[in-house]
């Protein structure tokens, strides 16, 4: 196992976290506890000594798994990161009420790196004025967390904005090749470690969108490779080539999974990767991309749009329908991440363009964004739309 240093503390992290949001579950879809424990206590085992968690994870399942896989000594051998429910607080008593409620449920007097959850801009602004300031300084003052973060999925603008409104240790962000100008993208966490900040990386496949059944024509470049390798392994391979990363987390479900992730923490040290190799991912990443059925890369040239449409948003989602094959969740996605219900914010959907127009000559990929927002209408929200929304509050409620 490699290691990399926490800038801030110093602390010496596994290159590799297991993340506990894609744990082993059983046909009646609760955690596979037995199977789930061996896994992490493995890794532990080999190297691994940063573990995360949050309070929805398996409908608020993983926590307390967690809790239970780190008993008989292994909680002294990891690094323990969970995350406050952002969107779940309305005072300031809530910030603590959460983390002493997650304290229990993990058995532990004390979480090593804990991070605001699911931090986007309006999140952030309404928890500045709850005093969020004062919950992470006496949290800390009573060593109930040791450093302090946030997890990310909003604009590269929110993003740097929120690096520089708090003196935060850490941070979380998505990350891989199809990601290099989404969400905080490159520049983000060039910017974050840059500002002194360790930077914890999620989403490395994508989901598993980089590994699930290859489009033959991804496998065929794949195939042209020097050196054969899997498409996790090459995804995993160019998060690490980039040395502003300190620990790529993998929701590891499958004791293959686990070992290979493993044999690759042990090798990939930054800048390992070839010009030529480099430039296969590269490749690969611009293959995706046209198979995807809207050529956005995330740039956001196209905001603000003045009806209030998140352009890239929309086609992202638009895009995982195809690329998963799976309408459901993503129609069940959009109700999340558009409607603005989830996190009190202002909704961002398709349905509100008004075809201005005045998006369209600002795309560098020349997308025709009022046409393709049409198709994300049609597909992704119609008359269900509102019980989506529903069923999405009360998911997100309960966890
Ligand atoms: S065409 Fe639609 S998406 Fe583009 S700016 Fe106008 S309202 Fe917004
Ligand atoms: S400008 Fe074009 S490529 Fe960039 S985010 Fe908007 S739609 Fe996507």
């Amino acid at each position: 196992m490699l290691y990399r240093k926490m800038p801030k503390n110093g602390d010496n992290l596994s290159i590799l976290g297991f993340g506990c949001m894609r744990l082993p579950v059983k046909s009646d879809g609760s955690i596979d506890e037995d199977r789930a424990t061996k896994q992490v206590r493995y890794a532990i085992d080999n190297g691994v000594n940063y573990v995360d968690t949050a309070w929805p994870y398996h409908m608020g399942a993983s926590e307390p798994f967690l809790g239970r896989a780190l008993l008989e000594g292994y909680r002294e051998k990891v690094k323990v990161s969970t995350k406050l429910p952002s969107w779940l607080i309305e005072s300031r008593e809530d910030m603590d009420k959460f983390l002493n409620a997650q304290l229990e449920k993990l058995q532990t007097d004390h979480i090593d790196y804990y991070l605001i959850h699911y931090l986007v801009g309006d999140l952030w602004d309404k928890l500045e004025k709850l005093n969020i300031a004062d919950f992470i300084e006496k949290a800390k003052k009573e060593d109930r967390i040791k450093n302090i973060g946030f997890s990310f999925h909003g604009t590269g603008t929110d993003f740097k904005r929120i690096v520089d409104a708090y003196p935060w240790d850490f941070c979380q962000i998505q990350y891989n090749f199809l990601d290099e100008k989404n969400q905080a993208g490159t520049e983000g966490l060039e910017y974050a470690a840059s500002k002194g900040l360790g930077v914890v990386i999620m989403e490395p496949l994508r989901g598993g969108n980089l590994t699930k059944p290859i489009p033959q024509a991804v496998r065929d470049l794949w195939n042209q490779a020097p050196v054969q390798r899997t498409p996790a392994e090459w995804a995993f391979r160019w998060i690490w080539n980039h040395p502003e990363v300190t620990v790529v987390l993998s929701g590891m479900n499958d004791e293959r999974h686990v070992q290979e992730n493993l044999h690759v923490a042990s090798e990939a040290t930054p800048h390992s990767l070839t010009e030529t190799e480099l430039q296969l991912v590269q490749g690969v990443a611009a293959k995706y991309r046209e198979l995807m059925k809207v050529g956005c890369t995330g740039c956001r040239y196209c905001l603000p749009c003045p009806s209030g449409v998140n352009i890239p948003l929309c086609f992202e989602v638009y895009n995982n329908k195809y690329l998963n094959n799976n309408a459901d969740e993503a129609k069940f996605y959009y109700a999340v991440r558009l409607s603005g219900a989830v996190t009190n914010g202002e909704p961002e959907l398709a349905s509100q363009c008004v075809q201005c127009g005045q998006c369209v000559e600002k795309c560098p990929q020349q997308i025709d964004i009022p046409t393709m927002l049409q198709s994300v209408e049609e597909e992704l929200g119609g008359p269900d739309l509102d019980n989506r929304i529903k069923m999405a509050k009360q998911v997100f409620k309960q966890m």
